[in-house]
Protein backbone atom coordinates (compact mmCIF):
# COMPACT_ATOMS: atom_id res chain seq x y z
CA UNK A 1 0.00 0.00 0.00
CA UNK A 2 0.93 3.42 -0.23
CA UNK A 3 1.49 3.99 3.48
CA UNK A 4 3.32 0.86 3.86
CA UNK A 5 5.66 2.40 0.60
CA UNK A 6 6.34 5.55 2.61
CA UNK A 7 7.17 4.05 5.70
CA UNK A 8 10.02 2.18 4.08
CA UNK A 9 11.03 5.13 2.17
CA UNK A 10 13.41 5.80 5.49
CA UNK A 11 16.87 6.83 4.43
CA UNK A 12 20.07 5.32 5.59
CA UNK A 13 22.77 7.72 6.88
CA UNK A 14 26.60 6.81 5.86
CA UNK A 15 30.01 7.63 7.11
CA UNK A 16 32.70 6.92 4.40
CA UNK A 17 36.56 7.65 5.89
CA UNK A 18 38.33 7.92 3.05
CA UNK A 19 35.21 8.92 0.38
CA UNK A 20 36.97 11.02 -2.12
CA UNK A 21 39.17 8.34 -2.47
CA UNK A 22 39.21 5.58 -5.56
CA UNK A 23 37.21 2.83 -3.69
CA UNK A 24 35.53 5.26 -1.37
CA UNK A 25 34.18 7.62 -4.13
CA UNK A 26 33.03 4.54 -6.10
CA UNK A 27 30.95 3.42 -2.54
CA UNK A 28 29.75 6.92 -2.48
CA UNK A 29 28.34 6.71 -6.16
CA UNK A 30 26.78 3.36 -5.18
CA UNK A 31 25.05 4.18 -2.08
CA UNK A 32 23.94 7.69 -3.44
CA UNK A 33 21.75 5.34 -5.84
CA UNK A 34 20.32 3.23 -3.38
CA UNK A 35 18.84 5.82 -1.41
CA UNK A 36 21.67 6.37 1.59
CA UNK A 37 22.83 10.15 2.88
CA UNK A 38 26.33 10.19 2.70
CA UNK A 39 28.95 11.62 4.93
CA UNK A 40 31.97 11.97 3.51
CA UNK A 41 35.28 12.16 5.76
CA UNK A 42 38.64 12.88 3.83
CA UNK A 43 41.87 15.06 4.64
CA UNK A 44 42.61 15.19 0.72
CA UNK A 45 45.74 14.25 0.81
CA UNK A 46 45.21 11.75 -2.20
CA UNK A 47 41.65 12.17 -2.28
CA UNK A 48 40.24 14.59 -4.85
CA UNK A 49 37.39 16.59 -4.84
CA UNK A 50 36.48 16.01 -8.82
CA UNK A 51 35.62 12.52 -7.47
CA UNK A 52 32.66 13.64 -6.15
CA UNK A 53 31.84 17.08 -8.03
CA UNK A 54 29.08 14.95 -9.25
CA UNK A 55 26.77 14.78 -6.02
CA UNK A 56 24.64 17.36 -4.39
CA UNK A 57 25.05 18.30 -1.30
CA UNK A 58 21.35 17.31 -0.38
CA UNK A 59 23.10 13.43 -1.21
CA UNK A 60 26.71 13.89 0.19
CA UNK A 61 27.96 15.83 2.49
CA UNK A 62 31.84 16.72 2.30
CA UNK A 63 33.82 17.53 5.32
CA UNK A 64 37.26 18.31 4.89
CA UNK A 65 38.89 16.29 8.14
CA UNK A 66 41.99 14.58 9.52
CA UNK A 67 40.59 11.69 11.35
CA UNK A 68 44.02 11.16 12.80
CA UNK A 69 43.52 14.17 15.06
CA UNK A 70 39.93 15.16 15.52
CA UNK A 71 37.12 13.76 18.08
CA UNK A 72 34.96 12.40 15.15
CA UNK A 73 31.30 12.00 17.45
CA UNK A 74 29.92 14.69 16.01
CA UNK A 75 29.56 13.60 12.57
CA UNK A 76 28.51 9.38 14.04
CA UNK A 77 25.56 11.08 15.72
CA UNK A 78 23.02 9.14 12.95
CA UNK A 79 25.04 6.85 11.41
CA UNK A 80 23.49 3.80 10.13
CA UNK A 81 26.79 2.51 8.33
CA UNK A 82 30.36 3.82 8.86
CA UNK A 83 32.92 2.91 6.36
CA UNK A 84 36.54 3.26 7.32
CA UNK A 85 38.78 3.64 3.94
CA UNK A 86 40.39 6.65 5.39
CA UNK A 87 44.11 5.45 5.19
CA UNK A 88 48.18 6.05 3.50
CA UNK A 89 48.31 2.89 0.99
CA UNK A 90 51.45 2.92 -0.60
CA UNK A 91 54.04 0.23 0.49
CA UNK A 92 57.86 2.09 -0.65
CA UNK A 93 56.65 5.35 0.89
CA UNK A 94 55.72 3.59 4.12
CA UNK A 95 59.10 2.70 4.90
CA UNK A 96 60.77 6.33 4.71
CA UNK A 97 57.91 7.53 7.16
CA UNK A 98 56.39 4.94 9.28
CA UNK A 99 55.60 7.27 11.98
CA UNK A 100 53.03 9.21 9.61
CA UNK A 101 51.96 5.88 8.22
CA UNK A 102 51.16 4.88 12.08
CA UNK A 103 49.30 7.98 12.77
CA UNK A 104 47.04 7.79 9.71
CA UNK A 105 46.52 4.10 9.95
CA UNK A 106 46.22 3.44 13.37
CA UNK A 107 45.83 5.81 15.20
CA UNK A 108 43.03 7.00 12.30
CA UNK A 109 41.77 3.49 13.06
CA UNK A 110 41.24 3.66 16.77
CA UNK A 111 39.91 6.99 16.50
CA UNK A 112 36.57 5.85 14.39
CA UNK A 113 36.18 3.28 16.62
CA UNK A 114 36.01 5.44 19.66
CA UNK A 115 33.61 7.31 18.04
CA UNK A 116 31.75 4.61 16.45
CA UNK A 117 31.36 2.83 19.77
CA UNK A 118 29.24 5.47 21.10
CA UNK A 119 26.19 5.09 18.81
CA UNK A 120 24.09 2.08 17.47
CA UNK A 121 25.55 1.08 14.35
CA UNK A 122 24.36 -1.25 11.83
CA UNK A 123 27.85 -2.21 10.75
CA UNK A 124 30.91 -0.82 10.71
CA UNK A 125 33.42 -2.00 7.73
CA UNK A 126 36.97 -1.72 7.46
CA UNK A 127 39.20 -1.69 4.32
CA UNK A 128 42.22 -3.82 5.62
CA UNK A 129 44.85 -5.36 3.07
CA UNK A 130 46.12 -8.34 1.89
CA UNK A 131 49.72 -7.69 1.82
CA UNK A 132 49.34 -9.03 6.05
CA UNK A 133 49.98 -12.15 4.14
CA UNK A 134 53.36 -11.04 2.76
CA UNK A 135 55.05 -13.56 0.91
CA UNK A 136 53.00 -16.68 1.41
CA UNK A 137 53.48 -19.58 1.22
CA UNK A 138 50.14 -21.04 0.34
CA UNK A 139 47.99 -20.25 -2.53
CA UNK A 140 45.31 -19.28 -2.67
CA UNK A 141 45.43 -18.00 0.52
CA UNK A 142 42.98 -18.42 3.27
CA UNK A 143 42.23 -16.12 5.99
CA UNK A 144 42.96 -18.42 8.44
CA UNK A 145 47.09 -18.56 6.65
CA UNK A 146 49.87 -17.37 8.40
CA UNK A 147 50.45 -13.13 9.03
CA UNK A 148 53.60 -11.96 8.22
CA UNK A 149 54.14 -8.26 8.05
CA UNK A 150 56.51 -7.19 5.98
CA UNK A 151 57.03 -3.33 5.51
CA UNK A 152 55.10 -0.58 7.38
CA UNK A 153 52.18 -0.20 5.60
CA UNK A 154 50.97 -3.97 5.89
CA UNK A 155 52.02 -3.62 9.58
CA UNK A 156 49.63 -0.12 10.32
CA UNK A 157 46.95 -1.65 8.38
CA UNK A 158 46.77 -5.06 10.22
CA UNK A 159 47.19 -3.56 13.65
CA UNK A 160 44.39 -1.51 12.88
CA UNK A 161 42.32 -4.85 11.48
CA UNK A 162 43.01 -5.91 14.92
CA UNK A 163 41.63 -3.20 16.68
CA UNK A 164 38.70 -3.47 14.88
CA UNK A 165 37.79 -7.09 15.69
CA UNK A 166 38.83 -6.52 19.39
CA UNK A 167 36.18 -3.69 19.56
CA UNK A 168 33.93 -6.37 17.52
CA UNK A 169 34.93 -8.72 20.13
CA UNK A 170 34.90 -6.73 23.52
CA UNK A 171 32.04 -4.02 22.80
CA UNK A 172 29.71 -5.96 20.80
CA UNK A 173 30.63 -4.18 17.58
CA UNK A 174 29.34 -5.01 14.18
CA UNK A 175 32.55 -4.90 12.64
CA UNK A 176 34.06 -6.42 9.70
CA UNK A 177 36.75 -6.10 8.35
CA UNK A 178 37.51 -6.79 4.37
CA UNK A 179 41.19 -7.65 3.08
CA UNK A 180 41.65 -6.32 -0.20
CA UNK A 181 43.75 -7.96 -2.80
CA UNK A 182 44.31 -5.83 -5.99
CA UNK A 183 41.26 -3.36 -6.84
CA UNK A 184 41.53 -1.48 -9.81
CA UNK A 185 38.68 0.17 -11.85
CA UNK A 186 37.47 4.04 -12.78
CA UNK A 187 39.25 6.63 -10.65
CA UNK A 188 42.41 4.36 -9.53
CA UNK A 189 45.43 6.28 -9.17
CA UNK A 190 47.82 7.68 -11.02
CA UNK A 191 50.25 9.45 -9.22
CA UNK A 192 53.80 7.84 -10.82
CA UNK A 193 56.19 5.62 -9.45
CA UNK A 194 54.23 3.18 -6.86
CA UNK A 195 51.11 3.00 -7.90
CA UNK A 196 49.07 0.41 -9.04
CA UNK A 197 49.69 -1.61 -12.14
CA UNK A 198 46.91 -0.99 -13.62
CA UNK A 199 46.63 3.19 -13.16
CA UNK A 200 50.35 2.91 -14.59
CA UNK A 201 49.14 1.07 -17.49
CA UNK A 202 46.27 2.89 -18.23
CA UNK A 203 48.28 6.56 -18.01
CA UNK A 204 50.68 4.48 -20.22
CA UNK A 205 48.47 3.87 -23.04
CA UNK A 206 46.61 7.29 -22.69
CA UNK A 207 50.23 8.80 -23.62
CA UNK A 208 51.46 6.53 -25.86
CA UNK A 209 54.36 5.27 -23.40
CA UNK A 210 55.43 2.34 -23.21
CA UNK A 211 54.01 -0.50 -20.15
CA UNK A 212 56.51 -0.13 -17.13
CA UNK A 213 56.91 -3.87 -16.09
CA UNK A 214 58.46 -4.66 -12.67
CA UNK A 215 61.46 -7.05 -12.57
CA UNK A 216 60.39 -10.13 -15.72
CA UNK A 217 56.47 -9.60 -15.30
CA UNK A 218 55.70 -12.66 -14.26
CA UNK A 219 54.91 -12.31 -10.94
CA UNK A 220 50.75 -12.69 -10.33
CA UNK A 221 48.48 -10.72 -8.46
CA UNK A 222 44.46 -11.16 -7.63
CA UNK A 223 43.22 -8.35 -9.41
CA UNK A 224 39.14 -7.34 -8.64
CA UNK A 225 37.08 -5.13 -10.03
CA UNK A 226 36.17 -2.01 -7.98
CA UNK A 227 31.82 -2.70 -8.70
CA UNK A 228 32.46 -6.47 -7.41
CA UNK A 229 34.29 -5.09 -4.51
CA UNK A 230 31.45 -2.32 -3.94
CA UNK A 231 28.72 -5.44 -4.45
CA UNK A 232 30.47 -7.27 -1.75
CA UNK A 233 30.35 -3.96 0.57
CA UNK A 234 26.41 -3.81 -0.42
CA UNK A 235 25.93 -7.40 0.34
CA UNK A 236 27.68 -7.57 4.10
CA UNK A 237 25.58 -4.28 4.77
CA UNK A 238 22.53 -6.59 4.26
CA UNK A 239 23.85 -9.86 5.97
CA UNK A 240 23.64 -10.87 9.44
CA UNK A 241 27.78 -11.77 9.39
CA UNK A 242 29.40 -9.38 12.18
CA UNK A 243 33.27 -9.36 13.81
CA UNK A 244 34.31 -11.39 11.16
CA UNK A 245 37.58 -11.14 8.55
CA UNK A 246 36.94 -11.78 4.69
CA UNK A 247 39.47 -11.93 1.85
CA UNK A 248 38.27 -9.84 -0.50
CA UNK A 249 39.82 -10.43 -4.13
CA UNK A 250 38.64 -12.37 -7.78
CA UNK A 251 40.27 -15.71 -6.62
CA UNK A 252 42.06 -15.44 -9.47
CA UNK A 253 45.90 -14.93 -10.71
CA UNK A 254 46.60 -12.87 -13.35
CA UNK A 255 50.52 -12.28 -14.72
CA UNK A 256 51.72 -8.48 -14.71
CA UNK A 257 52.69 -9.93 -18.50
CA UNK A 258 49.04 -10.72 -19.20
CA UNK A 259 47.85 -7.64 -17.60
CA UNK A 260 50.20 -5.64 -20.14
CA UNK A 261 49.37 -8.10 -23.11
CA UNK A 262 45.54 -7.04 -22.30
CA UNK A 263 46.54 -3.54 -22.70
CA UNK A 264 48.53 -4.04 -25.94
CA UNK A 265 51.09 -1.66 -26.68
CA UNK A 266 55.50 -2.22 -25.71
CA UNK A 267 56.80 -3.11 -22.77
CA UNK A 268 59.85 -1.74 -20.78
CA UNK A 269 61.35 -3.69 -17.95
CA UNK A 270 62.42 -1.44 -14.85
CA UNK A 271 63.96 -2.97 -11.97
CA UNK A 272 62.02 -5.19 -9.11
CA UNK A 273 60.59 -3.78 -6.04
CA UNK A 274 62.31 -4.43 -2.78
CA UNK A 275 60.01 -6.83 -0.58
CA UNK A 276 57.58 -7.24 -2.71
CA UNK A 277 55.82 -11.17 -3.39
CA UNK A 278 56.08 -13.01 -6.00
CA UNK A 279 52.67 -14.08 -6.13
CA UNK A 280 48.92 -13.22 -4.17
CA UNK A 281 45.55 -14.60 -4.96
CA UNK A 282 42.64 -15.11 -2.60
CA UNK A 283 40.59 -18.33 -1.21
CA UNK A 284 37.81 -16.24 -1.44
CA UNK A 285 35.59 -19.46 -0.17
CA UNK A 286 34.81 -17.77 3.31
CA UNK A 287 33.20 -14.49 1.53
CA UNK A 288 31.19 -16.46 -1.15
CA UNK A 289 29.73 -18.67 1.29
CA UNK A 290 28.96 -16.62 4.29
CA UNK A 291 27.28 -13.79 2.22
CA UNK A 292 26.57 -14.79 -1.19
CA UNK A 293 28.50 -12.74 -3.19
CA UNK A 294 30.95 -13.82 -6.12
CA UNK A 295 32.98 -11.48 -8.64
CA UNK A 296 31.60 -11.26 -12.12
CA UNK A 297 34.15 -8.79 -14.24
CA UNK A 298 36.63 -10.51 -15.58
CA UNK A 299 39.88 -9.04 -15.61
CA UNK A 300 39.81 -8.49 -19.73
CA UNK A 301 36.62 -7.07 -19.31
CA UNK A 302 37.74 -4.84 -16.63
CA UNK A 303 40.33 -3.55 -18.40
CA UNK A 304 38.62 -3.48 -21.64
CA UNK A 305 35.88 -1.26 -19.88
CA UNK A 306 38.37 1.23 -18.45
CA UNK A 307 40.30 1.52 -21.90
CA UNK A 308 36.63 2.20 -23.39
CA UNK A 309 36.17 5.56 -21.25
N1 LIG B 1 53.98 -3.25 -11.30
C1 LIG B 1 54.43 -3.16 -12.61
N2 LIG B 1 54.43 -1.95 -13.22
C2 LIG B 1 53.99 -0.81 -12.63
C3 LIG B 1 53.50 -0.90 -11.29
C4 LIG B 1 53.51 -2.14 -10.67
O1 LIG B 1 54.86 -4.16 -13.21
O2 LIG B 1 54.01 0.25 -13.25
C5 LIG B 1 53.96 -4.56 -10.64
C6 LIG B 1 54.48 -4.55 -9.21
O3 LIG B 1 55.87 -4.71 -9.16
C7 LIG B 1 53.73 -5.73 -8.61
C8 LIG B 1 52.40 -5.73 -9.35
O4 LIG B 1 52.62 -4.97 -10.54
O5 LIG B 1 54.40 -6.93 -8.86
C9 LIG B 1 51.30 -5.08 -8.56
O6 LIG B 1 51.76 -3.86 -8.08
P1 LIG B 1 50.81 -2.78 -7.45
O7 LIG B 1 51.66 -1.63 -7.00
O8 LIG B 1 49.71 -2.49 -8.38
O9 LIG B 1 50.17 -3.52 -6.20
P2 LIG B 1 50.87 -4.35 -4.98
O10 LIG B 1 50.49 -5.77 -5.22
O11 LIG B 1 52.33 -4.11 -5.04
O12 LIG B 1 50.24 -3.77 -3.78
Amino acid sequence: TKKNLIINVKFKNSIITGGAGFVGSNLVDRLVSIGHKVIVLDNFVSGKKSNLSHHSKKNVKIIKIDISDKNLDKYFKKADYIFHLAALAQIIPSFKDPNKYFKNNVIGTLNVLKSAKKVKIKKLIYAASSSCYGAPKKFPTSEKDKIDLKHPYAATKFIGEELVMRYASKFKMPNISFRFFNVYGPRLNVSGQYSAVIGNFLSQTKTRKPLTVVGDGKQTRDFIHVDDLINAFIQVIKSKSVNKIYNLGSGKRTSINTIAKIFGGKKKFIPIRPGEPKNSVANIKKIKKEINWKPKISIEQGIKKLLSN
